[in-house]
């Protein structure tokens, strides 16, 4: 209306004026939004993968650390790490790196079961939210994914490469702060490491070095 106005070169009306200048504000609003949801997709989408972040992670561990603690319901996480993988990037490149690391977040996204989520946590660390799940019941899940992944044969120029990863559990428990259950996981993950790799441990474990030194601290001769 403001444009027809000028363009037949009457004046501008008093309404017509209000009406453009809301218009203009609500256009400033839908601007500072899409901002917001750009930089929140950037944050939340890894760059190399373009799966979950560990940003985007965090506030669906927390929904889920909430729904355990009002159902009493168990759910686990699994933390993930790729094995020798500084090996691939010292044999064949670093850019071979990159695509074993985009086949193997590609492989966890198509694996997952339909409420499962899978972040890259760091490097070629990856983290599992399993929701209504007990570690016991995780444990044949995340074995299966671990020897779908050591099947799998990721193209690189006209090679095919392979990788392994070791896998920790740890339950989402309500009494505990998720940092903690990420821990467990990592610790899990490790003694997966030091058993061999390609493994798949779940906390608690009894015959754990570091779990037991944690409960009794080593007392000096
Ligand atoms: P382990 O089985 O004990 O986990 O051995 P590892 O070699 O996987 O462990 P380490 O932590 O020593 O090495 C991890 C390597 O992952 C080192 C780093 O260069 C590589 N890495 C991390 N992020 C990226 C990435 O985005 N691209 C590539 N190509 N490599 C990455
Ligand atoms: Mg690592
Ligand atoms: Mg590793």
């Amino acid at each position: 209306e403001l444009c027809k106005a000028i363009l037949d070169e009457q004046p501008i009306t008093r309404p017509a004026y209000e009406a453009f200048a809301e218009a203009a504000n609500r256009l400033d609003r839908c601007l500072e939004t899409l901002v917001k949801e750009l930089w929140d997709l950037l944050r939340y989408t890894d760059p190399l993968t373009g799966i979950a972040t560990r940003y985007a992670m965090l506030p669906r561990l927390r929904e889920e650390h909430q729904r355990v603690g009002r159902t009493g319901l168990t759910s686990s996480i699994c933390m993930a790490d790729l094995d020798r993988f500084k090996s691939i990037n010292d044999g064949w490149g670093h850019h071979a790196g990159d695509v074993v690391l985009e086949a193997v977040s590609a492989y966890f996204v198509r694996n997952l079961r339909r409420y499962d989520q899978v972040c890259r946590y760091g490097g070629e660390e990856f983290v599992l939210m399993l929701p209504n799940t007990t570690p016991e019941q995780a444990v044949p899940i995340v074995d299966r994914l671990r020897r779908g992944l050591a099947a799998l044969e990721i193209p690189v120029g006209d090679k095919a490469l392979q990788v392994t990863a070791s896998f920790g559990i740890a339950p989402l428990t309500a009494d505990q702060p998720i940092a903690v259950s990420i821990e467990r996981a990592d610790r899990a993950m490790y003694r997966a490491k030091r058993a061999g790799r390609n493994r798949v441990e779940a906390w608690p474990a009894d015959q754990d070095e570091e779990e037991s030194a944690e409960a009794a601290p080593e007392t000096p001769p």
